[in-house]
C-alpha cells in the first residue's frame, strides 16, 4: 500500500490556485532553492539575529533578483502574477515572513529605476542589481514625525546648483546593512507651499557607503522582537550632497511615483502573508497528528481541529484574492480596482496570517512558545504582517474611501 504522510496530504491542499505554466516554473525553481535551507537554519538566523546571507546569495547565483527588471538590462522580465508564487513559496517552505522580508527590496526597490531612472542609471546599475552584484535593499519613506501620515515627511532636499544637500532623519528603514544603495523620499518642496500635500517630494538614488564616506550619514539599529534576520534602522542625514543626476524620475512627483508599483507590492506582501499562514498550518498539522494527550491524537479534538480549519479556509480565500488580484493587475487598466484589491488583500492576508499563527501555537500547548517548533516565530512574524508596509486600520481607510466612498477620515 502506498504511505501516504500528513506531509504529503498537506502539499497536496495547498495547491488550491490553478497556476499558469509559468507560474508553475517558479514555484518549483524557488521550492528547490528553498530545500537547501531547512528549518534549523531559519531558526539559527533568527536567534542570532543574523542575515540570511547564504540564502540571499542563493537566490542572487540563481536571477531571481532580476525578476522584475526587463530583459534588456539583463533581467527576468517576470510579472507580479509570477512574483506572487516566488514570495509565497519562500515565505511557505519555511522561511516565513521575514525570509521574504530579507529579499523583498532587492526585488522591489528596482522598479522606480526601471520606470522612472534615467538611461545612465539604468544601464549602470539594473545589469549588476539582475546578477547580483549591487543591491538595492532599502527604501527610506518612515520619519519618526509622520508615520503614515507619509506627505508630512520632513527630511528635506535643497538645491544648490547641479546638487541637492540632503537634510532629515529616517526611522524604521530596513536592510541598510544589506545594501549598496537606497531609495530615499525627501521634500523638495515644502509641504505649505505646494498646492497638493501629494506634490513636493521627490525620489533618490543615494549610495550608502558615498554618504557615509561624505561624513552625511549615521544609523543605528533598531532592538526589536519580529523579524530578528532583518534589520532595521534610525538614519540621520546631515548635508549629505547628491547629484542632481541621481533623482529617481521627475522633481516634485515621486509621491506619485511611489505610488505607481505599490498596488503590486502590496499584493506581494499579501502572498508572503499567505505563505506565512501556510507555513503555520503546515507546522500545527503535522504536531496535531502526531502529539498524543489523553490517549489519541489531539487533532482529533474539535477545540484543535476547527481554529486550524477555520484559519485554512482563510488562508485559502485570501489566496484565491491574491492570486487574482495578481492576473487583474496583467490585465486592468483601472489603477484603482487593483489598488482596491491590493488594499483587500493585504488586510485580509495578514489577519488570516495571525488567525493561523495564533492557532499554530495553541495547537504546541507549551511548544508553542519553545523556539524549536518555529511557530512563534511565525506568531511574531505575523503580528507585525498587521503593521507594515502599511497598518491593518490604514488599508480599511482606503477601503472605506475608495469603495464605499465614506468620507476620507484622515
Ligand atoms: C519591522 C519594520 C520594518 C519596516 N521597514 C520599513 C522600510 O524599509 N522603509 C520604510 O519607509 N518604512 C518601514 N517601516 C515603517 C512602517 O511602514 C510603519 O511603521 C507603518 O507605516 C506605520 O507607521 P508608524 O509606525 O509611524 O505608526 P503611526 O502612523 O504612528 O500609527 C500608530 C497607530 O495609529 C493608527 N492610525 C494612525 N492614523 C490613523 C488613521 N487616520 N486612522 C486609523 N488609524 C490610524 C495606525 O494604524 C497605528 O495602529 C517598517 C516598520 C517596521 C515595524
Amino acid at each position: 500500500m502506498q504511505s501516504y504522510t500528513v506531509s504529503d496530504a498537506w502539499m497536496v491542499q495547498r495547491d488550491t490556485v490553478r497556476l499558469t505554466e509559468q507560474q508553475q516554473l517558479v514555484r518549483e525553481s524557488i521550492r528547490e532553492i528553498c530545500e537547501d535551507f531547512d528549518a534549523a537554519y531559519w531558526r539559527e538566523r533568527d536567534a542570532a539575529g543574523e542575515y540570511p546571507r547564504e540564502f540571499v546569495d542563493s537566490l542572487a547565483e540563481h536571477g531571481w533578483f532580476g525578476a522584475l527588471i526587463p530583459e534588456e538590462y539583463d533581467g527576468a522580465g517576470m510579472s507580479t502574477e509570477e512574483v506572487v508564487v516566488m514570495m509565497e513559496e519562500i515565505a511557505a517552505n519555511g522561511g516565513g515572513f521575514s525570509a521574504a522580508q530579507a529579499v523583498h527590496g532587492a526585488i522591489y526597490n528596482s522598479v522606480p529605476l526601471v520606470k522612472y531612472g534615467n538611461e545612465e542609471m539604468k544601464e549602470n546599475l539594473l545589469p549588476a542589481v539582475a546578477r547580483g552584484e549591487e543591491s538595492i535593499q532599502a527604501f527610506g519613506l518612515t520619519e519618526p514625525n509622520a508615520g503614515s501620515d507619509s506627505t508630512s515627511i520632513e527630511t528635506s532636499a535643497e538645491r544648490d546648483g547641479d546638487e541637492f544637500v540632503i537634510n532629515g532623519q529616517k526611522i524604521w528603514i530596513s536592510r541598510v546593512d544589506a545594501s549598496d544603495y537606497i531609495v530615499l523620499m525627501a521634500r523638495t518642496t515644502p509641504k505649505e507651499t505646494v498646492d497638493k500635500r501629494t506634490r513636493g517630494m521627490t525620489m533618490f538614488l543615494v549610495e550608502l557607503e558615498e554618504a557615509f564616506d561624505q561624513g552625511a550619514l549615521q544609523i543605528e539599529r533598531i532592538d526589536k522582537t519580529a523579524s530578528n534576520f532583518v534589520h532595521s534602522f534610525e538614519m540621520w542625514f546631515e548635508d549629505l550632497r547628491v547629484s542632481e543626476d541621481d533623482v529617481i524620475g521627475e522633481e516634485d512627483e515621486g509621491f506619485y511615483q511611489m505610488l505607481d508599483g505599490l498596488n503590486e507590492e502590496r499584493l506581494v506582501i499579501a502572498s508572503e502573508c499567505v505563505g506565512l499562514g501556510e507555513a503555520a498550518l503546515e507546522a500545527s498539522v503535522d504536531y496535531a497528528a502526531e502529539r498524543e494527550v489523553f490517549g489519541r491524537p489531539i487533532g482529533e479534538n474539535q477545540a484543535i481541529q476547527h481554529p486550524l480549519a477555520e484559519a485554512y479556509a482563510r488562508i485559502q480565500a485570501a489566496k484565491q484574492m491574491v492570486y487574482s488580484a495578481a492576473s487583474a493587475v496583467e490585465s486592468s487598466e483601472d489603477a484603482e480596482a487593483v489598488g482596491s484589491q491590493a488594499n483587500m488583500s493585504k488586510f485580509l492576508a495578514a489577519d488570516a496570517a495571525f488567525e493561523a499563527a495564533d492557532a499554530a501555537v495553541q495547537t504546541h500547548g507549551g511548544f508553542g512558545v519553545a523556539r524549536e517548533y518555529d511557530v512563534e516565530r511565525y506568531f511574531r512574524e505575523a503580528r507585525l504582517t498587521r503593521l507594515v508596509p502599511i497598518t491593518q486600520q490604514l488599508a480599511l481607510n482606503y477601503i472605506g474611501e475608495n469603495l464605499l466612498d465614506l468620507p476620507r477620515s484622515y
